[in-house]
């Protein structure tokens, strides 16, 4: 899967005291941003589920996914 639309923020927290288990994802038909697990997103082929306009798509399909 072409990972270019994901940008990662892991710049800091060297100890990883309490890594980022959070993402963000930007959905492709409405552009809402709603929250995934990085899991999920990583996996690639659990759909996820737009609280906006309430499409399904893979993470593939995301406009834009943030890693925080
Ligand atoms: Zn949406």
């Amino acid at each position: 899967m072409p990972e270019d639309h994901i940008i990662r923020l892991r710049n800091h927290s060297p100890s990883g005291e309490k890594r980022g288990n959070t993402s963000w994802v930007q959905c492709g038909s409405c552009d809402g941003w709603f929250h995934a697990t990085e899991d999920i997103v990583s996996r690639g082929t659990v759909k996820l589920h737009c609280n906006h306009c309430h499409t399904e798509f893979l993470p593939g399909q995301a406009r834009k996914i943030v890693l925080a």
